[in-house]
């Protein structure tokens, strides 16, 4: 997914992230509203339009620092339970990032940012969460997949959140009734891995 040397423009990554999370947040929070609260895909949009608006600083910074920078703008602007989830994300992944990271630096500092997004929410795989998405792309990422493949992956496993009972977050207080549903966190996380990806395999 990280070409080895290249150095990576994260202004970029962002800024296609941004895009994909706006043009489908009617769609995260119809998720939301079915087994939530409905404010996802408005939490998801301030926050990486918060970070859009940011790039310009951003662009001249090193990697690490840059996602650093990028977590920390999420937990202040995203809310919800999914803010701090996914600035820990960012923010770890800065932390354990290299400047210029190989591929398996990349895979190494996300399976510890997906484990610090576990210890954060106290959660796990199978829960209906954003992890059930975190943890197959991980493995994608380690196994050495193509981006598009990874990609594919992390789509098919917010659809298999489907039928999942939630056992965190808002959606848990449903129980049975959760099932049926894609959790929206899940479907957020799959969004802003086929941006990634999809930015990363056309050399960006
Ligand atoms: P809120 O639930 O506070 O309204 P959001 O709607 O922005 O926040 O985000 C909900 C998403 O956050 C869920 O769909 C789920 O994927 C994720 N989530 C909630 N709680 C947890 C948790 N404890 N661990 C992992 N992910 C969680
Ligand atoms: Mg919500």
């Amino acid at each position: 997914m990280v070409a080895t040397t290249d150095r990576i423009d994260v202004a970029g990554l962002a800024s296609a992230v941004a895009d994909t999370i706006s043009a489908h947040a009617e769609e995260l929070t119809a998720l939301d509203q079915a087994i939530g609260d409905g404010d996802h895909g408005l939490n998801m949009k301030r926050g990486f339009e918060a970070v859009r608006a940011e790039l310009p600083a951003l662009a001249g910074k090193p990697l690490p620092d840059a996602l650093k920078a990028i977590g920390t703008k999420l937990v202040m602007t995203v809310g919800g339970a999914s803010g701090p989830l996914f600035g820990t994300l960012f923010m770890t992944l800065g932390k354990e990032l290299p400047v210029e990271p190989s591929r398996a630096d990349f895979a190494t500092a996300l399976g510890k940012a997906i484990d610090a997004v576990a210890a954060r929410g106290k959660s796990q795989a199978g829960q209906k969460t954003m992890l059930d998405v975190l943890y197959p792309v991980s493995e994608a990422v380690a196994g050495g997949k193509p981006a598009s493949e990874v990609a594919d992956i992390a789509d098919a496993a917010a659809e298999a959140t489907k039928p999942m009972k939630a056992m965190r977050g808002r959606a848990s207080f449903l129980g049975d009734r959760s099932i049926g549903h894609v959790d929206a966190g899940a479907r957020s996380t799959a969004l802003i891995t086929r941006a990634i990806a999809e930015t990363l395999e056309r050399g960006a």
